[in-house]
Order: C-alpha cells, then sequence, then structure tokens
C-alpha cells in the first residue's frame, strides 16, 4: 500500500490529514467526552516542512507504537501537526492557575491534546503535541515553541525518568520549518508530550470558577476513574481524592527535594492531578547546596526557591482544596472543616516522605527518631561550606573524603563519627549499606552546563552531544568510570547559572 497517496486522498479542509494505522495509535478520547466548558476542539495548525530532530524509541515501544512506521515523513506528519493520527481529536483543553500567586484563566494556548493512547498494557496515556500553534485560548501568544526549549523539556523529563521521578514524558521534538519570533528568531519546534493526564489542579480551579458544580464533579469522578480508582465506592470519594492528591505531591515534591530539582514555577496550572512532574521551562538542578536558590530569571522573590518547593506545594494544594470544597460536604463550613483537616496533613506527609528518601541516600534501613537531626545536620553543614549536593552524597557513597573543603572540617568528623554510630546499630553490613547509598544516590544528575552544552550543539544542528548526555542520564544510578566526566560541578565560568520563560 502506498501510504503516501492513500495520506494525499484523506487530506481535510483543514489542511491536516488522517494517518493509516500501521503506526500502532490506539486512540480514545475519553476527555472530550466532558462537559464541554472544559476544552475547545482545536486542530494543530499545519507547519511548513515538518522534520522530526529527536525520537524516543523506547518510549514509543512501551506505548505500543510502531517506530519504525512512525520514522521519516510519517512520523513528521504527525508530530509536526499536519497528520492527525487515527481515532484522534484534537482539543485544546480549558484551565486556570495562580501564576506566582495570580489567578488568571489560561487553558492550552499552544498545545492540542491528539488523543489517549492505550498501550498493550491497557494503560492510558495523553498525547500532545505543544507547539502545535493558535488555540482560543492563546491570548496574545503565537501558540508555537522554539527548539532550544522543547529539547531542553525532552533532557529534563527524560532524565526524571532515569532518577525515577514521576514525570510526563517526551516522544519526540519535531522542528516546523517555520522560525518564530522571541528576543531573537528561533528555529520553531513542537514537543510530542506523554503524560498520565493533563489534569492539573489549575483545571480544577477553573471548573470552580466558571463551571456549575455538576460540571466540577464530572471532572472529579472522572479523575478519580483515572487516577484514583481505589476511591470510588468510598464513603467521601472526593474527601479521599483530595487526601491522595495530597499523599502524590507531597511524594513527588521529596522526590524533588531528593536530588536537588528546582521546578522554577510551580504555579497551580503547572501542578498535576496524577503525581506526575510537569512543565520543565526554567527548571534546573541545584549544583552547590543552598535552600534559598534559585535559576529562574523571573522568580525574583525566590517564591519558588527549592527550600520553598514544599511550602508551596502545599500552598497549590489549598487551592485544590478550595476548589474541590462544594464535592467535600453539603455545608459549607462543615466542607472548609474536612478541607483544613486533610490539608494539614501536607507537612506531616511531606516530611516523612523527604525522611526517609534522605534515610536511603545515607544508607539507613530503619528508623530512628535522632535521624533527623543527623540529616539536618549534614545539611546545614553542607550549606555553611557551599559543598555540591549531588556529589557530597556520591562522596559519602564511595566514602572518597578528599576534594571537597567541607570533608576537612572539625564538625563535619564530628557528624561522620555520629552517621558511622548509627549504621553499626542497624543489623545491615557495610556492603548492604553501600550498594543501598549507590542505588539511591545519582551520580549524574543533567548538570546545568552540559545541558547548556547539548542544547548550544543541538541546535546547531550536532544532536551527537545530547543523545551522548540522554545515554548517561537514563543510567544515574551506574557510577560507571565512562560517566565520571559528567559528575564535575559546572567550571565558575558557568555561573550563576539563569533559566529564562521565553520559551
Ligand atoms: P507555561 O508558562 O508554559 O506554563 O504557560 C503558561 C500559559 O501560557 C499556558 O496557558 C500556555 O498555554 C500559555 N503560553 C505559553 N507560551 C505561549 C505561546 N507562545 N502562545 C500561546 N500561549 C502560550
Ligand atoms: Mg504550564
Amino acid at each position: 500500500m502506498n501510504m503516501k497517496n492513500e495520506r494525499r486522498e484523506r487530506e481535510d479542509k483543514g489542511g491536516n490529514t488522517m494517518t493509516t494505522n500501521q503506526a500502532g495509535w490506539k486512540i480514545d478520547n475519553s476527555y472530550s467526552r466532558l462537559p464541554t466548558i472544559f476544552y475547545s476542539q482545536q486542530k494543530p495548525t499545519p507547519v511548513k516542512s515538518p522534520e522530526v530532530v529527536i525520537f524516543n524509541e523506547s518510549l514509543a515501544e512501551e506505548l505500543g507504537l510502531n517506530p519504525e512506521a512512525l520514522q521519516d515523513d510519517e512520523g513528521a506528519a504527525i508530530f509536526g501537526g499536519n497528520e492527525i493520527p487515527e481515532g484522534g481529536t484534537p482539543l485544546a483543553q480549558a484551565y486556570a492557575g495562580h501564576q506566582f500567586g495570580h489567578f488568571t484563566m489560561l487553558g492550552d494556548g499552544r498545545a492540542v491534546l491528539l488523543g489517549e493512547q492505550i498501550t498493550p498494557d491497557g494503560e492510558r496515556f495523553d498525547i500532545q503535541l505543544k507547539g502545535s500553534g493558535r488555540t482560543p485560548y492563546s491570548r496574545g501568544g503565537d501558540g508555537r515553541a522554539g527548539l532550544g526549549p522543547m529539547l531542553r523539556e525532552f533532557i529534563i523529563s527524560e532524565a526524571m525518568v532515569g532518577l525515577g521521578i514521576p514525570t510526563t514524558r517526551s516522544l519526540a521534538v519535531t522542528t516546523t520549518g517555520e522560525q518564530i519570533i522571541r528576543e531573537t528568531m528561533q528555529t520553531g519546534a513542537i514537543l510530542t508530550r506523554v503524560a498520565a493526564s493533563h489534569l492539573r489542579v489549575g483545571t480544577f480551579q477553573f471548573a470552580a470558577n466558571w463551571g456549575k458544580t455538576e460540571d466540577l464533579r464530572a471532572l472529579a469522578d472522572y479523575a478519580i476513574e483515572r487516577h484514583y480508582p481505589e476511591v470510588d465506592g468510598q464513603e467521601n470519594r472526593y474527601l479521599s481524592f483530595l487526601k491522595k492528591v495530597i499523599k502524590r505531591q507531597a511524594a513527588l515534591i521529596a522526590k524533588w527535594q531528593h536530588v536537588g530539582f528546582i521546578h522554577g514555577v510551580m504555579n497551580t496550572d503547572n501542578m498535576t492531578i496524577s503525581g506526575e512532574s510537569i512543565d520543565y521551562g526554567p527548571c534546573a538542578f541545584m549544583d552547590t547546596y543552598d535552600p534559598a536558590t534559585v535559576f529562574s530569571s523571573i522568580d525574583r522573590d525566590g517564591r519558588y526557591a527549592y527550600g520553598n518547593q514544599p511550602y508551596i506545594g502545599g500552598w497549590n494544594l489549598s487551592r485544590f482544596a478550595e476548589a474541590l470544597l462544594p464535592l467535600l460536604h453539603e455545608d459549607e463550613d462543615e466542607a472548609v472543616k474536612l478541607a483544613e483537616e486533610a490539608l494539614s496533613e501536607f507537612p506531616e506527609i511531606f516530611e516523612a516522605e523527604f525522611i526517609s528518601g534522605m534515610r536511603l541516600k545515607l544508607g539507613i534501613f530503619n528508623e530512628e527518631k535522632e535521624d533527623k537531626s543527623l540529616i539536618s545536620d549534614l545539611l546545614n553543614l553542607m550549606n555553611e561550606h557551599k559543598a555540591d549536593f549531588t556529589n557530597t552524597f556520591k562522596a559519602l557513597t564511595f566514602d572518597q573524603l578528599e576534594g571537597s573543603e567541607m570533608f576537612q572540617a572539625v564538625d563535619f568528623t564530628k557528624w561522620h563519627g555520629k552517621w558511622q554510630e548509627r549504621l553499626e546499630r542497624q543489623e545491615q553490613s557495610k556492603d548492604d549499606v553501600h550498594e543501598l547509598m549507590r542505588d539511591n544516590n545519582p551520580g549524574v544528575i543533567p548538570r546545568n552546563h552540559r545541558v547548556e552544552e547539548a542544547l548550544n550543539a543541538a541546535v546547531n544542528g550536532d544532536l551527537s552531544v545530547m543523545v551522548k548526555l540522554l545515554e548517561v542520564l537514563a543510567n544515574p544510578f551506574e557510577h560507571s568510570a565512562e560517566q565520571a566526566e559528567y559528575c564535575k560541578p559546572a567550571p565558575s565560568t558557568a555561573r550563576p547559572y539563569r533559566t529564562f520563560c521565553g520559551t
């Protein structure tokens, strides 16, 4: 069969075509069955000459897609938005959000959901094109995205996968053959993003502000069915749902803290209901340990600083709980009471998640009350001595206590003694401890200068640096000799590092 001829035959008025299905698409559109206020039907705007720059074959396979059928023109046409995969009914999602504390109506201003791919295991994943043209929610924006920022999202999201942190994923980055206007002209590109769903705290805020209670209920029921089916049938399912989201977000943010990930723009529209990390704009990994670390140039007050992320997580969840109030109880006062009770647990749940992950990083198998101070004492020392976060844990793992200035300090020696005594009080052997630490302390993180180096080469046509970086980031716990170069902190000339939102 000649796929190209067939594609041409099926061209529709909007300039998009429908593809045949050798690629393995098995698409459902459950989101489009929600009340219509939640979306606008919206096809991607066709682009001049789409070309796939990078394609995630292993993710394609997990999704039940056939990488070969998505090579060349076929994949480029779909990932560029010129063709709609069979069964897809594209739409732009409506949502609102608190951006740096200010509430606004938002929505997919430059993205469309093509549909939900059902995997061979029966799992459901959103397939979204980001940078695919204007939508009714674009406001003043052009609906487009630049190659650099889309590749950046590809790198960081796949690094998160390697680190074992729940995240949206990146299937492809496709150039459009068109330029976009930012501070300078940039190559236009589209990211194909894969997510457990794109439901956000902001989607619920949109429902609460612009929908009827039935709309809000429909959205909550949908989210429960998709992400928390276990609460179905419980006495107050919406309260259980709230508690589950609180738990998952606490666990997620704890995982960010364990690797020094700074999201940079934790607006409520960038917080998922599924518990996946989403929207890799100005995010970056902390090198020198300092809770006040901020990379984003627009975060002037440090609202989204490393040390503030747990607090902001709680703040965002309060906005989520507020949105859910009409479903929690018919009596408003009672609803507020239930919401407050649930929210009051967040700090404790977060701390428990944080401490338990830090125990693993220090090779601790069981629980002692003093572990908390053992951990905070170390972090304080790291702050005082401006120690590299990742490399300090790596050094402790391999007992390589030269190099860093902190390891020579008397206070550190005292701390080290206490830590050794702590390890001796558990029954596990030194080897067990070492193994636990290896598995929980990444050797490599996407260091800012490495990410920049890969992106600079990639936007100039050389993808090899990025491909190599992705390979290393896929196995951050390997601690191999080949990875040693990637463990080095940035030279001082590359600091302070700044990220920008001009995506
Ligand atoms: P973000 O900062 O990526 O979370 O985006 C915040 C909001 O701005 C979302 O509603 C986006 O869809 C929208 N947005 C960002 N960039 C553009 C753009 N180039 N064109 C239209 N909307 C955009
Ligand atoms: Mg966003």
